[in-house]
């Protein structure tokens, strides 16, 4: 079988993945010869489009779920390999997609120059990566989360609607993907699925709640032009 260039997500700045996995992953397919890089945290480095991506886009990723990573590199528009996911799919599993045949109970340890690697990642590679990404194959382009955001993330260009600054989006706030009639609104960060990309229904909304939601925006908009409050995130909450 051909070699393969792999990267492996290792989701550092929230832990959505299990680093025992990322190390057992990682041990196994160095040994069947791919060429495997780990990274800290793939969020971190669409947000702030890292020069580094394009060679990412290049190789197999194994991060958290393939519809979130797809929808970032076309934010992007960088091309993508195949797309594993990591969070929810066990070592067996990921590892059978690469023609390997994995008995975990009569396994190896992970290698320890590889857990000490994943020990070393840094846990804030930079700004908290809390942003929204579309899922272009379900947007209709209504403009319903353009016109529902309170700080500028999305803009219409040509009638399309585009997530431009990412780094507004309040932390832990992901109003607009609830208010989206097309559910086309992913935030890689949120705990559950589906907003965050996950197909598993781990959490439902409910719609007489998006009532609140408005009001809740209508007096958040009040208070912004009385006190002028700033459009920037603020990392710290
Ligand atoms: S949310 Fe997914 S893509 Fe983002 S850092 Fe975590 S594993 Fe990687
Ligand atoms: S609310 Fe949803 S469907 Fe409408 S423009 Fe925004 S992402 Fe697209």
């Amino acid at each position: 079988m051909r070699n393969k260039k792999i990267t492996i997500c290792a989701c550092t700045s929230r832990s959505f993945i299990d680093k025992n996995k990322v190390a057992l992953l990682a041990t196994e397919l160095k040994e069947k010869g791919h060429e495997v890089a780990i990274i800290a945290d793939l969020c971190e480095m669409v947000m702030s489009r890292s020069n580094d991506l394009a060679e990412v886009a290049e190789t197999e990723i194994l991060a958290c779920y393939p519809r979130a990573i797809q929808a970032q590199m076309d934010w992007l528009n960088l091309p993508t390999n195949k797309l594993h996911d990591i969070r929810n799919n066990e070592a067996d599993a990921i590892l059978s997609e690469f023609d390997i045949v994995f008995d975990q109970a009569n396994s190896k340890e992970a290698d320890p120059p590889i857990i000490d690697q994943i020990k070393g990642l840094p846990s804030a590679p930079g700004a908290d990566a809390w942003y929204p990404i579309i899922d272009k194959s379900k947007c209709t382009n209504c403009g319903k989360c353009h016109d529902f955001c309170l700080f500028g993330v999305y803009t219409i260009e040509n009638k399309a609607i585009k997530v431009v600054q990412p780094q507004n989006c309040k932390n832990n706030c992901p109003a607009c993907a609830r208010v989206c009639p097309s559910k086309a609104i992913i935030f890689p960060k949120y705990a559950k699925s589906p907003i965050n990309g996950g197909t598993i229904e781990e959490e439902q909304f409910d719609p007489e709640a998006l009532d609140n939601m408005y009001q809740e925006r209508l007096k958040y908009r009040l208070r912004q032009r009385r006190t002028g409050i700033s459009l920037q995130k603020n990392n710290n909450k």
